[in-house]
């Protein structure tokens, strides 16, 4: 199964892909991390992701969907993929389904998460993540259990986005106003979108998630 998971930032995308691949052993492949990667290793594609990144613009889709496609490449075909935070354009939109076809893959399911703009600028500059695993925090929703240690991994260093600040948060909410919802009508024509509330806590929202999956 190939599913996106779509929603502006903060909407809980990251915090479901991961719990996706946990109990169903798919592959999440978020082009956030992927840039995020190139920025910390300087390679060229991150030199010249790094500023328009830190103003909360998107990167080109010709490097998005190129990373896309060189993960899809590596992958063993039988594994389901999570497409989180791709595409963000109607033009990665049409690259994805080239890509997918190339690899012999199909689009399942597009879960649209929906949230509060409110509540959104909250939820983002709370997050941060256990530096050694990834593991997704937050200072109000999402404390480890024993705090300042990690419940995944026992690791007691924690980061925080650069990117995480109100200012470029509401430029990251321009973006995906302006170029990523527009996409959902395309989906919608093809009718593989289910919506569901990203306002609820995170166990309801995976359990809406996995409903949908379950039907798909
Ligand atoms: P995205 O990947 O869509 O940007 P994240 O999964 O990183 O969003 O979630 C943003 C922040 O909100 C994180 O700190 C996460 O722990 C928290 N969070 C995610 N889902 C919920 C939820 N349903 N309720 C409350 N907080 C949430
Ligand atoms: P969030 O989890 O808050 O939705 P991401 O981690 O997905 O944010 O993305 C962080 C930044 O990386 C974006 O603001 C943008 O600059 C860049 N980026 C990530 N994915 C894409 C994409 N598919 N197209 C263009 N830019 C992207
Ligand atoms: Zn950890």
């Amino acid at each position: 199964m190939n599913i996106i998971l779509l929603g502006p930032p903060g909407a809980g995308k990251g915090t479901q892909a991961a719990r996706l691949v946990e109990r169903h052993g798919m592959r999440q492949l978020s082009t956030g991390d992927m840039l995020r990667a190139a920025v910390a290793a300087q390679t060229p594609v991150g030199l010249e992701a790094k500023a328009i990144m830190d103003r909360g613009e998107l990167v080109s889709d010709e490097i998005v969907s190129a990373l896309i496609d060189a993960e899809l490449a590596a992958l063993a075909p039988g594994v389901g993929v999570i497409f989180d935070g791709y595409p963000r354009t109607a033009e990665q939109a049409v690259q994805l389904d080239a890509i997918l076809a190339k690899h012999g893959r199909k689009l399942d399911r597009v879960i649209e998460i929906g949230v509060d703009e409110d509540e959104l600028v909250h939820r983002i500059v709370g997050r941060y993540t256990c530096a050694t695993c990834g593991e997704g925090y937050h200072d109000d929703f999402k404390q480890p259990k024993l705090l300042g240690t990690c419940d995944k991994c026992g690791g007691t260093t924690f980061k925080r986005r650069k990117d995480d600040n109100e200012e470029t948060v509401r430029t990251r909410m321009v973006e995906y106003r302006a170029k990523t919802a527009p996409i959902l009508p395309l989906y919608e024509a093809r009718g593989i979108v289910s919506r569901v509330d990203g306002m609820a806590p995170i166990d309801a929202v995976s359990g809406a998630i996995e409903t949908i999956l379950a039907k798909a």
